[in-house]
């Protein structure tokens, strides 16, 4: 069997350290064939060290001493056509570009950046449609839901998604206003990147996996439920209309949905820690609180509403997210702002990727303008 030649775009992120565990222990199956890094020149040296992959694709310009380099997003399609399987984890919008490359070429997309599919959905959706190429989730909850469903559509009911419920779960909804970054960065389960973990804190990382899940899986925004579950064991659950209920379970470490994605439909043994039922004295389940994260509530509403508003609501956050992170705005001051941006709308074309670009642009330019207004 020949090696499946994988491009991990974001390479140098943690999605991309978890997919560079994954690919060591499965050297006989996977090449890494290309990586892509952005600001984190140490790191990607030592990944072309260890892997001396073929190409390496700089999205900020930054050069490191390698034969094949390649820049931006031209370098990031490029690699994507070349790839057998492309692991789309760079934070951001930019995942859309080599997302629709590689499924026009008929490639596997294991995706683990939501924006892609949170602000070009359908975009994306009509180009799989008319491709040969697949997209597999790595986002754990998707990755479940998409095992659970195994092709089941008209039996089922109800998808729930799990939460952990943040950092934030049990402090009274009055105390937000003062949380600082270095207490919204402390995430009670998983280990991920700081934007995640700032929309994990607010719950809108749930918001953009409703979104998510809404096209990856074609089950009406009504019947995706959020279930706010804190041990993180219990990654999604289908219910179906017998009155069944499936349930995914697994530690929460993303090297298995990563591997998953990479291995798809096989199985292999995985580097993440296996799960012990005798360690876990209780899975407990809350509904989540809307009037606490109201980002939670604005998700389902851009959802319904459809057409730009989902990207605005992913560029408006991220670019609110940012601005607390520097400490230019309270943590629930990121809410606000992607509310009035939302209500500042004034239309775009939603049915190119050149006008929900230009509604991203532009809400993120929006969201600096409240931001200033606010203070
Ligand atoms: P991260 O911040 O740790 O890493 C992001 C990667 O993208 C880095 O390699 C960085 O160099 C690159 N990058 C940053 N800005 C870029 C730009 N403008 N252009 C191109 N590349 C850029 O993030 P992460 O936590 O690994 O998350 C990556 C993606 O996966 C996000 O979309 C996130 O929502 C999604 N995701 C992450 C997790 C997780 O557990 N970390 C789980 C599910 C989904
Ligand atoms: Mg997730």
């Amino acid at each position: 069997m020949s090696k499946k030649r994988v491009a991990l775009l974001g390479a140098t992120g943690s999605i991309g350290t978890s997919t560079l565990e994954v690919l060591r222990l499965h050297e006989d199956r996977f090449e890494l064939f290309a990586i892509s890094f952005h600001s984190n020149i140490e790191k990607a040296i030592k990944i072309v060290e260890e892997f001396h992959p073929q190409y390496v694709v700089s999205t900020s310009g930054k050069k490191i001493d390698y034969k094949n380099q390649l820049y931006g997003v031209e370098g990031l399609k490029t690699v994507a056509r070349e790839a057998d399987i492309v692991v789309v984890a760079t934070g951001g919008i930019v995942g859309v570009f080599p997302t629709i490359e590689a499924l026009k070429a008929g490639k596997r997309v294991a995706l683990a950046n939501k924006e892609t599919l949170v602000s070009f959905g359908n975009i994306v959706k009509d180009v799989l449609k008319k491709s040969s190429g697949e997209i597999i989730p790595v986002d754990s909850e998707h990755s479940a839901i998409f095992q659970l469903l195994d092709g089941r559509k008209d039996e089922v009911k109800n998808i729930y998604i799990t939460a952990s419920g943040g950092p934030f779960r049990t402090k009274p909804a009055e105390e937000l206003e003062h949380v600082r970054p270095e207490d919204a960065l402390k995430h009670p389960t998983w280990s991920m990147g700081q934007k995640i973990t700032i929309d994990s804190a607010t719950m809108i990382n749930k918001g953009l996996e409703i979104i998510e899940a809404y096209h990856l899986f074609d089950v009406p925004p009504e019947r995706i439920k959020v279930v706010v579950h804190p041990q993180s064991i219990i990654h999604g659950m289908v219910e179906l209309v017998d009155g069944a209920f499936i349930a995914h379970l697994s530690v929460p470490d993303m090297k298995i949905p990563i591997q998953y994605a990479l291995t798809y439909p096989d199985r292999l043994p995985s580097p993440a820690k296996t799960f012990n039922p005798f360690e876990i004295s209780q899975l407990s389940f809350e509904e989540p609180d809307f009037d606490k994260f109201p980002g939670l509530k604005l998700a389902y509403e851009v959802l319904n509403e459809g057409k730009e508003y989902p990207a605005i609501f992913n560029a408006s956050n991220e670019e609110a997210v940012f601005m607390f992170l520097k400490g230019e705005i309270k943590f629930t001051q990121i809410t606000e702002i992607i509310k009035r941006v939302l209500d500042s709308n004034p239309g775009f074309d939603h049915r190119t990727l050149d006008g929900l670009l230009e509604a991203d642009k532009w809400a993120r330019e929006e969201a600096k303008r409240q931001a200033d207004s606010l203070i």
